[in-house]
């Protein structure tokens, strides 16, 4: 049982910091966990060793067996829903919020109806072709791995399938997975999603501070900031002595720079401030 301890006061504190004002909203894992997505950095962790890039790209093997666990994952991450709070974030676009920078990889901003959203991860929709560069649909993909697959249709999940938050599961059996390769080319695929180890493609990072050039104040969503990728952008904001705001259940690496922080979870807090700030 978890106790929120998000006060009326620091929701308030927080409403009088954005209004009237530009802001960017950085999401991470803690946005998505309403929506049945686990967080494996937050306070309830799964502790995952996620695979590494290097790895993926190091193997036959290394990729048949990613795309194993991945195949069982999309099954629950597939059917994942915005949250409150996405939707609440949405609604805040006519409340100064100029966009949004995620770390998740799970579409769920765009499909809460927010317009303007980076993926700097990736998403775990898409499916990119490694030696001819296509993108295609992950729906797609995992209509032609189940025909390659039929045997696997019933028992693994979730027995043998443990979720991981980038789709990826655990299975015992992918030696037996049959892998399919890219529809124009037969080349390796990899979903669109930026791996441990890989960088973030560097016009992604580019739109992203592109974007906070356009608004003053940066609020932390759910993300406690272990990865670069994402805490760079709070050092950016804070060595311009521009606002930061922190949501996020626990501590985070950006503590230290924030105005403002909220202990507490995404949903509630947004929700709050959409009713403050929107109305
Ligand atoms: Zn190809």
């Amino acid at each position: 049982m978890r106790v929120s301890v998000t006060s009326t006061i620091t929701s308030t504190a927080v409403a009088d910091l954005l209004r009237g004002r530009s802001w960017v909203a950085l999401t991470g894992a803690g946005m998505s966990t309403d929506s049945g997505i686990p967080d494996y950095r937050g306070p309830t962790s799964v502790r995952a060793t996620p695979m590494q890039y290097s790895e993926f790209l190091g193997s036959a093997e290394a990729q048949q067996r990613y795309w194993a666990r991945s195949y069982l994952g999309w099954r629950r991450i597939g059917r994942a829903e915005p949250n409150p709070g996405h939707r609440a974030l949405a609604d805040l676009e006519v409340a100064g919020l100029a966009g949004v920078i995620t770390q998740n990889v799970d579409g769920l901003h765009s499909s809460a109806g927010s317009t303007h959203v980076i993926n700097l991860h990736g998403d775990i929709a898409m499916v990119l072709c490694l030696d001819c560069g296509d993108h295609s649909a992950r729906t797609e993909l995992q209509r032609r791995l189940a025909s390659a697959n039929p045997e696997l249709e019933q028992p693994l999940v979730p027995q043998h399938a443990e979720l991981r938050p980038d789709g990826d599961a655990v299975a015992r059996d992918w030696q037996q997975f049959r892998l399919v390769g890219c529809v124009q080319c037969g080349g390796r695929l990899k979903p669109d999603v930026v791996f441990f180890g890989e960088s973030v493609p560097r016009s992604r990072v580019e739109a992203a501070y592109a974007l906070m050039e356009r608004a003053e104040i940066l609020v932390v969503l759910g993300s406690s900031l272990t990865v670069m990728s994402g805490f760079r952008f709070v050092r950016h904001n804070a060595k311009r002595q521009r606002p930061v705001v922190i949501i996020n259940r626990g501590a985070t690496r950006g503590d230290e720079f924030a105005s403002v922080k909220i202990d507490g979870g995404c949903s509630e807090t947004l929700t709050e401030l959409r009713k403050t700030l929107v109305g």
